[in-house]
């Protein structure tokens, strides 16, 4: 006999019980991605560390980009809209709330999104424009004259200083 509704077909591959992400099931090409992922993060850790300016930005675990104000303190990243719980190398294949995947699995998505963007643009090399511009989309977020969209490269392109590299 048919059941109704029918049940929900279980992701085996890359969830097992513990509701963790398998990250043996990973590409080649994805860990590529991770590996861009991790690059980007720890050149904008050596910026803000370098820089004079007091920033008072930490790095989104989600995305690599200074959103943060007080880490772990389930904070929304503004360009990638990870939660901040706390959630970082060491846990990066727990799935569960507040974000709706695990972290290695958002990191991927996001590197996607980044290979394209910077195919076509180039985001500024300055921390202090970079860190500017979060400040000033942030403020015009709040201020309710921008919103926050649900894709990635759209936040990119209202937040960043980007050069056309077709122009
Ligand atoms: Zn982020």
């Amino acid at each position: 006999m048919k059941q109704y509704p029918a049940k929900p077909k279980k992701r085996k591959k890359t969830i097992d019980k513990n509701n963790r992400f398998d990250k043996s099931v990973l590409s080649a090409s994805k860990y590529k991605l991770l590996d861009a992922f991790k690059e980007r993060r720890s050149r904008t850790e050596e910026l803000i560390e370098k820089s004079n300016v007091i920033h008072g930005k930490s790095i989104c675990p989600g995305c690599g980009f200074p959103t943060i104000d007080e880490p772990d303190n389930y904070e929304t990243c503004i360009i990638c809209s990870w939660e901040d719980d706390g959630r970082d190398d060491k846990s990066d294949s727990s799935i569960h709330l507040p974000n709706s995947l695990s972290l290695v699995q958002h990191r991927i998505n996001i590197a996607i999104y980044m290979e394209g963007f910077e195919r076509k643009y180039t985001i500024t090399n300055s921390i202090d424009d970079v860190i500017r511009n979060i400040k000033s989309f942030e403020e015009k977020v709040s201020n309710g004259h921008e919103e926050i969209a649900i894709d990635f490269e759209t936040n990119l392109k209202k937040i960043f200083p980007t050069q056309n590299r077709l122009e």
